[in-house]
């Protein structure tokens, strides 16, 4: 029996191709679950969605999960397992039993898996690895391509100190907490094999205007993290929680509410036309109606709210859209991470602890390698393209 509090934080794969880390998540209806678009690419397997059941396909065989029920198909033989296959926002995710028992088990010549190392080895014989497509030298171990940048915007800054943080201990306020969220980030994605652009590092005011421009044509994607706040009314501290934004006409009154109060900041800025900034943003927004970026954006907005509930107390407040001045100038996938209110206490802890500060880190990280490795699926494995945008004029 596998209990959920005996699983390991993180799966290693080991082959000849390298080594991948796989984060084990825990679902709350099925337990430890490792997600298929991480998994698969490590094992050089394919899955297919069917109703009701997902089909792996490791080495030749088949393995075909009944979705929601706790039960795999093999060879024509049905196994009990002890969590099920389920899809979570998209997204396949398989029991961590696949990896700890079934595969050694019915590919007991291929894997062999350490449980105190929590390390599967795929010994995959020379004459399967002579027919696997030849190691790609310029691929990570994690299935990433080489060269991916992400750019991160630490919100406010400077002389723009963001939302007052009403519960942040020490004097904090949404400049400080959003710059130490981006500092981890950076880190996180490093480690995972990702380049970073940030458009600040120390406390210091990036125009609004201008902080798109750090994503450049090489840049995958342009992520703004902030942190949400309510003016005081009845139970306006009982709120948290986290959401995620890209770009597009605001669709609620409280999406409209967020996008106003962070491009407040542009008060903050010197030039004369900074005071005006609503006509120029119904035309961007208009223009972006248009934009191939914005189904891009939208699905990073999903990931990043999947895995951030593995790392979040509070409750996902969803994707939305609204029309935010930091996002217009982003030729780019771009999205804007409000990771929890500082007028609610709880999140408030959760934003300024060191520890779980890392662990939204994590999460969003993994949430990007995610959405990278689907976008190179997309478009058939090959390098990212950077597709611009015509007419594109920067500052
Ligand atoms: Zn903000």
């Amino acid at each position: 029996m596998l209990l959920a509090a005996l699983a390991p934080l993180v799966v290693l794969v080991s082959s000849a191709r390298g080594e991948a880390r796989i984060p084990v998540r825990l679902d709350p209806v099925s337990g430890p679950v490792l997600s298929a678009p991480q998994l698969l690419p490590a094992l050089e397997a394919r899955a297919s969605m069917g109703a009701g059941w997902a089909e792996v396909v490791v080495a030749g065989k088949s393995f075909r999960f009944y979705l929601d029920a706790a039960l795999l198909a093999v060879d024509g033989e049905v196994y009990p397992l002890v969590g099920s296959a389920v899809v979570r926002r998209d997204t396949l995710l398989l029991p961590i039993q696949f990896v700890t028992e079934i595969l050694p088990r019915t590919l007991a010549g291929r894997f062999r898996y350490d449980a105190r190392l929590a390390r599967l080895t795929d010994g995959a014989p020379a004459v399967v690895a002579a027919r696997a497509p030849a190691r790609d030298p310029n691929r990570l171990p994690n299935g990433l391509r080489k060269g991916h940048v992400v750019t991160i915007d630490a919100g406010h800054g400077g002389v723009d100190p963001g939302n007052p943080g009403l519960y942040f201990p020490d004097g904090l306020r949404e400049k400080d907490v959003t710059l130490d969220l981006s500092l981890l980030l950076r880190d996180e994605l490093r480690r995972r094999g990702v380049g970073v652009v940030m458009t600040r590092q120390t406390d210091t005011l990036i125009d609004l205007r201008q902080r798109g421009g750090y994503c450049t044509a090489e840049c995958d994607l342009f992520v703004s993290i902030h942190v949400n706040s309510l003016p005081r009314r009845a139970g306006f501290s009982r709120i948290r929680g986290f959401e995620t934004y890209f770009l597009a006409e605001a669709k609620t009154e409280d999406a409209a509410r967020v996008a106003r109060m962070e491009n407040e900041a542009i008060r903050f800025e010197g030039s004369e036309d900074s005071a005006e900034p609503g006509g120029g943003l119904e035309f961007i927004l208009k223009d972006l109606q248009l934009n191939e970026h914005l189904r891009e954006s939208a699905r990073a907005a999903e990931l990043v709210q999947s895995y951030l509930q593995e790392a979040h107390t509070g409750p996902d407040l969803g994707v939305k859209q609204a029309g935010f001045m930091v996002l217009t100038t982003a030729r780019r996938p771009a999205i804007l991470i409000e990771t929890g209110f500082s007028t609610n206490a709880e999140d408030a802890k959760l934003l300024t602890g060191h520890a779980s500060q890392k662990n939204l880190a994590a999460s969003i990280a993994d949430a990007i390698v995610s959405y990278l490795l689907e976008y190179e699926r997309k478009v058939g494995q090959g390098p990212v393209s950077a597709t611009s945008i015509t007419g594109t004029t920067r500052q």
